[in-house]
Order: structure tokens, then C-alpha cells, then sequence
């Protein structure tokens, strides 16, 4: 999603503008659909843009749903995540007269002559960074068996051991250890 930027570069320094920008669910054909990639099915972010000397400031907060994998029964999790977002936006030239602005620092996330600024990446970045690593779908999930694969939370089942004398003997000390 682009929002530009330019009516906000000719206001006075300091001016700012607030955006509000929501998409749900997030269109597979739409400008968000890189969000998809993150697993990011819906978001809603609030957004400052302050005009800064170098260009625009953009910092604000963003809820998205994220829709994950529990990591032990594979099960569909969905998390609310929250994240802020900060970032310094430089142009490269002037909104009115269009000269060249001085260079800005290296990796510096830069505004073009369209003075577009595109906050899909922005919101990628920053929820992925919030996202848990390692979703649990309840934190005492049993997770699947071993052996068949089957759900343990749905049928909680043991297997018969084949015998194994090294195996035995290992469970008759982790018996005498509990
Ligand atoms: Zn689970
Ligand atoms: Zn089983």
C-alpha cells in the first residue's frame, strides 16, 4: 500500500499527517499480497508521517493477524501480533523544485521522484520481527505420535515397545530417577 508523501514535503518541518491503513483479509492479488508470504491474512496500522529534514518519519503501531503452524501437532494457530514501527524515510529530491537532496546514508530507506512511500515492506519487516518463533495451539500440546503420526491432543494413546533389553534398561533407570 503507497501513500505519497509530496503534499506532506511541502508543508512546513514538523507538520505531520496520520494515516490509518487496514486490510482484511489481505488480498492475494492486491498491493499487500506480499504480506501473504509473512502469513499475514489481515492488519490494521496507524501511522504518523512527520516531515523531518532529510524527507518523512514514519513511526506508528500495527495489529496483524498472523496465521501459523502450531510447531507440535501442525495445527492451524492464528496470533494477534502487535508492532511498532519506526523508520526514517529520505528523499532524494526536492518536492518543489525537484534538485537532488544530499545523498543519504547507505542502506537508508529512501523516497522516490514519485515521492511514493510503499508501507507493505514496512509492516512485513516489523510484524515478522514480532511474530513468535515457535507457535504453540495451547501450551500443553501433546503434539503428534512418534510413532503414527496421529494427534495426541485428540487420542491420547502409548504404543507396546518392542522389546529391547538397551531400551528396558534405560526406562528402568529413568524409573528409579522419578
Ligand atoms: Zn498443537
Ligand atoms: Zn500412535
Amino acid at each position: 500500500m503507497k501513500v505519497c508523501v509530496g503534499p506532506l514535503l511541502k508543508q512546513a518541518l514538523g507538520d505531520h499527517i496520520d494515516l490509518h491503513v487496514e486490510e482484511s483479509p489481505v488480498d492475494p492479488r492486491g498491493e499487500n499480497a506480499g504480506l501473504l508470504d509473512a502469513d499475514i491474512t489481515s492488519f490494521d496500522a496507524d501511522i504518523k508521517a512527520t516531515h523531518t529534514d532529510p524527507g518523512a518519519y514514519l513511526e506508528g503501531g500495527v495489529r496483524a493477524r498472523v496465521e501459523q503452524q502450531c510447531v507440535r501437532c501442525l495445527r492451524p494457530v492464528r496470533s494477534p501480533v502487535d508492532a511498532r514501527l519506526a523508520e526514517q524515510y529520505y528523499a532524494t529530491e526536492r518536492v518543489e523544485t525537484g534538485a537532488p537532496m544530499p545523498q543519504p546514508p547507505r542502506d537508508a530507506k529512501t523516497i522516490g521522484s514519485d515521492f511514493l512511500i510503499d508501507l507493505t515492506p514496512l509492516i512485513r519487516e516489523e510484524v515478522i520481527l514480532a511474530t513468535p518463533q515457535a507457535p504453540l495451539c495451547r501450551a500443553d500440546c501433546k503434539g503428534l505420535c512418534p510413532v503414527c503420526g496421529e494427534d495426541l491432543n485428540e487420542r491420547p494413546h502409548q504404543h507396546e515397545s518392542p522389546p529391547d533389553t538397551r531400551w528396558s534398561a534405560l526406562e528402568t533407570l529413568k524409573d528409579m530417577k522419578d
